[in-house]
């Protein structure tokens, strides 16, 4: 396993890490799930990501629960703010009160002292960011949270983030966290050089497009069994990725996996891994054998004339 440094900090992040949308505490048995992160942790993958509403705190449960046996030090751990965790008005947002009770919550739920990152799970315009960064370095004064993020903000609110940031002289935000993936290439237009210029990472999420760029998915319909497509709890976020087109461009990158001796999941993350604004690509795992497969990813350099093909495909 590679690891990157997360913008420009000292942390170092293995350049895959481990997600828990709708997998753990939802659709992925508890023992499964458990496995799962230790396999990816015996990998060498020490970045895991969770966040407060993925299954109402039941993930943060169980990613808390699968790393309590292992060295604190020996991983990084990120949760998220901003999504409902009830029907109150101050249960949602990213309200000083929202975010503190939510910080502690989590910490709680997760059985662990401090989070290594921080996120804000999206823009709440109905609260100033100045507000929101204020309790964000209250929480690391106490010891809380390391690092600051925000997950699918705009260019536009990243700098007023950072704006923000300079003006009372807090810790500027060191990472993002967009969808990227084969498919979904939105901030390579203007999210990655304000990045670059910032000093912020990307951590990529949704790098496989929720499974469609495996290639498992061949037929619309035939799913196969026992895949997220397939699942009542969760198909519904997967359906726009599923399209006739979508399925054949990923039928002709996989001819060029086949081409390079690596598989199509390996191409799909070797592929996000190639931009160094990108410190990870945040994967999702329903199974062991999955992380196996995926984290041979890690060091596969695509030549340019194969990036060149891949770039044709997905015009
Ligand atoms: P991916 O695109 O990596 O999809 C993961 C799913 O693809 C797995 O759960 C599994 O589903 C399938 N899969 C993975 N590897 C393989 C393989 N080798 N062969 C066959 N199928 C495979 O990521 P997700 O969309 O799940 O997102 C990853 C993480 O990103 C989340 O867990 C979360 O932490 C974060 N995220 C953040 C968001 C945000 O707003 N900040 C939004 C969404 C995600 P199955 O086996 O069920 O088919």
């Amino acid at each position: 396993m590679i690891y990157r440094k997360l913008g420009k900090t000292g942390l170092k992040v293995s350049e895959i890490s481990l997600g828990s949308w709708l997998t753990y505490g939802n659709s992925t048995e508890k023992d499964t799930a458990i496995k799962t992160i230790d396999t990816a942790y015996d990998l060498g993958i020490n970045f895991f990501d969770t966040a407060n509403m993925y299954a109402r705190g039941e993930a943060e449960k169980i990613v808390g629960e699968a790393l309590r046996k292992y060295p604190r030090e020996s991983y990084v751990l990120a949760t998220k703010v901003f999504w409902p965790m009830g029907e109150g008005p101050n249960d949602k947002g990213l309200s000083r009160k929202h975010v503190y009770e939510q910080a502690n919550a989590s910490l709680k739920r997760l059985g662990v002292e401090y989070v290594d990152i921080y996120y804000c799970h999206r823009y709440d315009p109905e609260t100033p960011v100045e507000e929101t960064l204020k309790t964000f370095d209250h929480l690391m004064r106490q010891g809380k949270i390391l690092y600051a993020g925000v997950s699918e903000w705009t260019a536009a609110q990243i700098q007023e983030a950072l704006q923000v940031a300079d003006k009372y002289l807090l810790d500027r935000i060191v990472v993002n966290q967009p969808r990227y993936n084969m498919v979904t290439r939105t901030i390579e237009n203007e999210i990655i050089p304000i990045s670059e210029k910032n000093g912020i990472s990307q951590v990529a999420f949704s790098p496989l497009a929720q499974g469609v760029l495996t290639g498992k998915y061949t037929d619309l319909k035939n799913l196969p069994e026992g895949s997220r497509a397939t699942d009542p709890k969760a198909n519904r976020f997967i359906e726009k990725y599923l399209q006739d087109d979508i399925i054949d461009r990923v039928r002709k990158l996989n001819n060029i996996a086949k081409e390079m001796e690596i598989s199509m999941p390996q191409l799909a993350i070797a592929w996000i891994l190639r931009q160094p604004n990108v410190a990870s690509a945040l994967i999702g795992a329903s199974r062991p054998s999955q992380i196996e497969e995926n984290v041979k990813a890690s060091g596969i350099i695509i030549p340019n004339e194969k990036l060149q093909e891949i770039d044709e495909i997905l015009a």
